[in-house]
């Protein structure tokens, strides 16, 4: 069972575990999922939808031997927009989806985020360093979701046995993100494809690593088949700034969009990069797809998108 399998990462890894030969049941209540990705994984004969809200109870038909649970807005746009309805499904909904893992024995596996890092003051990230979240913050209400998630997981396991394991995502990229949820690869393709300016937050020099989505898949997928706790960082280590992005998406796309600078969100991280060396060692993973490879993927599927769109 995979929650947000409407969603971008959520629909790579339903296609993904379908040509594994899984029976996949996916359950979305679309607040921030594409109806498109479920119409295309509907076609296959093992898959199924739930159309549902993982904050009410969650149940499902049949035994479930996997609980992915990746629902959750995850964009700072989705997220300041649904700032309850994001406390919510990474308490209540991830209580609900514990709470099935457990009924079935099933081994249970959180999304978490780079997030819970908040504006990191130790760099790399490994996963012993404990971050710095502002809990009052605009960011707040998905980064301490995922805190308490992260909590909750640890809590089911230790006192009622279930079999849980911890991702932290960073920042993970490619084809089916969508043109409109404010991050920044979606964003700049956007802009550099329609040669309107790319809007740089700050000055540029903040850090992000990025991970091409089929990477963070195979790093879910790895930790799911592995009976590890975590948590574990899955991201990618190439640091770039924000700035070497946004000229690297217009260099790849061919743009002369001019590079603006706009307002820092507050409490913006910095930087970040996952020390990842405990997924290598536990999991045997490393991120295959490099950089300009997957933003040129990324690049073609939003040149398709806007020219059917036009
Ligand atoms: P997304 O918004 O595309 O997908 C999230 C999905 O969850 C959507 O389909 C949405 O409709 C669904 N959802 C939200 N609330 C729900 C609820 N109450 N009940 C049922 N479904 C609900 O986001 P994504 O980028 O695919 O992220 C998926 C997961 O991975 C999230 O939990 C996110 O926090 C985590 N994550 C993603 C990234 C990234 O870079 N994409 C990084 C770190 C963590």
């Amino acid at each position: 069972m995979v929650t947000g399998g409407a969603g971008f990462l959520g629909g790579w890894l339903c296609r993904h575990l379908l040509d594994d030969g899984c029976e996949v049941v996916a359950v979305d209540n679309l607040v921030t999922g594409t109806p498109a990705v479920v119409e295309e994984l509907e076609t296959h004969p093992h898959f199924t939808f739930v159309h549902a809200d993982v904050t009410r109870v969650l149940d499902v038909q049949g035994r479930v031997d996997q609980v992915m649970h990746l629902a959750s807005p995850a964009s700072p746009v989705h997220y300041a927009a649904l700032p309850v309805e994001t406390m919510l499904v990474g308490s209540q909904g991830t209580m609900h989806a514990l709470d099935l893992a457990q009924v079935n024995g099933a081994r249970f596996v959180l999304a978490s985020t780079s997030e819970v890092y908040g504006d990191p003051l130790v760099h790399p990230q490994p996963e012993s360093y404990w971050g710095n979240v502002n809990p009052v913050g605009p960011r707040s209400v998905y980064d301490e979701a995922k805190r308490f998630a992260e909590a909750l997981t640890t809590a089911y396991r230790t006192s009622r046995g279930v079999d849980t394991g911890i991702a932290r995502i960073f920042n993970t990229y490619g084809p089916g993100m969508r043109a409109d949820d404010g991050r920044m690869i979606p964003a700049f393709m956007t802009q550099a494809l329609k040669g309107e300016p790319i809007t740089v937050t700050g000055d540029g020099s903040q850090t992000r690593s990025l991970c091409y989505v089929t990477d963070t898949v195979d790093g879910l997928c790895a930790l799911a088949a592995s009976d590890h706790p975590g948590p574990v960082n899955l991201g990618g280590g190439d640091e770039v700034t924000v700035l070497e992005l946004a000229e690297t998406v217009c260099r790849l796309a061919g743009s002369s969009s001019p590079i603006t600078f706009v307002d820092l969100p507050e409490d913006d991280p910095r930087v970040r990069r996952p020390d990842t060396s405990r997924a290598a060692e536990l999991l045997g993973w490393k991120p295959q797809v490099p950089v300009e490879e997957g933003l040129r993927r990324t690049l073609e599927w939003f040149e398709e998108q806007l020219r059917s769109a036009a």
